[in-house]
């Protein structure tokens, strides 16, 4: 028996034994292609050599020493690379230890930041249905995915949700992509005039929607029509980028391909790749220089952010998808995989839309494909989907999310960015017979 608390009581998953590029293997030998990162995270797969050896390194060194007492090689020059890598207007760095932290360490920041400029009254944070931004308290409320919040309801502030950017199900018939943006926009700013403008501090969304909606970007000019309702109303801007970020879309910051320079970012699992935990937070200048030139300190902190060990990885992953090149091969590797998938399941009776940007990648199945209709719920597609493929040895990551009460089932794809030609078939092949099983 395992004393292990799992995340589901009534499943015990293999035991991992191994790592090979982009397969995991497990005790009995068995390997995986690992379709979806885990969830996003493996970018580089899973034995990388100058990865490995960049922690061993670090090992030999010092494996930690905590912030309130020293800065670390590392720590400083993975905060340099960053933010020469960051969009313009990204200044400063705050190491954590994963998503959920570095959403947390936002939130955080945003309130301090208007309590030390006088606008105290600033607290309401306005995020989208059907959106997630990690399990600890402040993320949880944050985030829209109602079936994850319901059985914490009573202990998570107070959160305000407008709609996703979620064209295949939001767009009207005959509604342009423009005038879609604009709507949405609109709507978010209608619930800042009913909050009152002045009592507004953040907006936060997920440039590319990945838990909760399979790799659901925006239209393009969304994002810069809610910079501009963010900036008339004086509201910050959050993009959570843990799971989009890092080179993911095909750009290393997924924001940059819809134009817009949040306040605050949050990054998180392809920074490490896997290899350790690791998240960041990073702000903007106006907003350090507030609280240096205020308090002075920003009242946060956990005992692992900083890590020496973890920031030596995530400084050799860096450099692996900048120096070597692997970030720059995200967006040909992804438009391969997508125009395999759009070849197998373009026309395909239960698969409603393939959509995405680089090598984050969704695809949401549907009962009927002409008039959209989602899968009854009973049937539990996508918890049928995973256990298909998983048997046939590719883990991808399904899940299902609710809009106006509906259900959709959506299958998430963010394989390591070395996924080649041969294990793009691999993946689409293995992919097909789950689908066939579980629809
Ligand atoms: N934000 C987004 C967009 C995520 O997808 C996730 C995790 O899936 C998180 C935050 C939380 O990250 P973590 O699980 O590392 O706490």
């Amino acid at each position: 028996m395992s004393h292990i608390f799992p995340r589901h009581t009534l499943i015990q998953p293999p035991r991992i034994a191994g790592g090979d590029g982009v397969y995991l293997i497990d005790a009995d030998g068995k390997r995986y292609l690992d379709g979806s990162g885990g969830a996003a995270v493996s970018c580089l797969g899973h034995s990388d050599r100058k990865v490995l050896d960049a922690i061993k390194a670090q090992l030999d060194r010092i494996a930690f020493a905590h912030t309130g007492f020293f800065t670390s090689d590392p720590a400083e020059e993975l905060a340099d690379r960053l933010i020469a890598l960051a969009p313009e207007g990204l200044e400063r760095v705050y190491l954590v230890s994963g998503g959920s932290e570095a959403v947390e360490a936002a939130l955080k920041l945003a309130r301090q930041y208007f309590i030390e400029t006088g606008q105290p009254q600033r607290r309401h944070v306005i995020a989208r249905q059907q959106s997630y931004h990690g399990n600890t308290l402040g993320a949880l409320a944050t985030g829209g995915n109602r079936w994850r919040r319901a059985p914490f309801a009573p202990l998570l502030m107070e959160t305000h949700h407008v709609s996703p950017c979620y064209a295949y199900r939001g767009q009207q018939p005959g509604e342009t992509a423009d005038a879609y943006g604009l709507r949405l926009a609109r709507e978010f700013e209608s619930k800042l005039e009913e909050l009152g403008p002045d009592t507004v501090m953040a907006f936060v969304a997920e440039p590319v929607v990945g838990a909760t909606l399979g790799a659901v970007p925006a239209v393009p000019g969304y994002f810069k029509a809610i910079r501009e309702v963010c900036d008339r109303h004086g509201v910050l801007l959050i993009l959570d980028e843990v799971m989009c970020g890092m080179g993911r879309t095909g750009t290393l910051f997924a924001c940059e391909q819809d134009g817009v320079r949040p306040d605050i970012c949050a990054i998180a699992k392809g920074l490490g790749a896997g290899y350790q935990p690791i998240g960041a937070m990073l702000c903007s200048g106006t907003i350090y220089e507030a609280i240096a030139a205020g308090s002075g300190f920003f009242q946060h902190g956990h005992t692992y952010m900083g890590h020496p060990t973890a920031c030596a990885a995530a400084l050799a992953v860096l450099g692996r998808l900048t120096d070597d090149g692997i970030a720059a091969d995200v967006a040909p590797r992804g438009d391969r995989l997508r125009a395999a998938l759009e070849d197998r399941f373009g026309q395909h009776p239960h698969v409603g839309d393939i959509r995405g940007r680089g090598l984050f990648l969704g695809l949401e199945l549907v009962a009927d494909r002409e008039n959209r209709t989602p899968f009854d719920p009973a049937r539990k597609v996508n918890a049928r989907v995973k256990r298909a493929a998983f048997e046939a040895g590719l883990v991808c990551y399904p899940m299902g999310g609710t809009i106006d009460g509906q259900r959709g089932d959506h299958v998430l794809l963010a394989p390591p960015f070395i996924l080649d030609e041969d294990q793009t078939g691999e993946l689409v092949d293995k992919l097909g017979v789950a689908i066939r099983e579980a629809t």
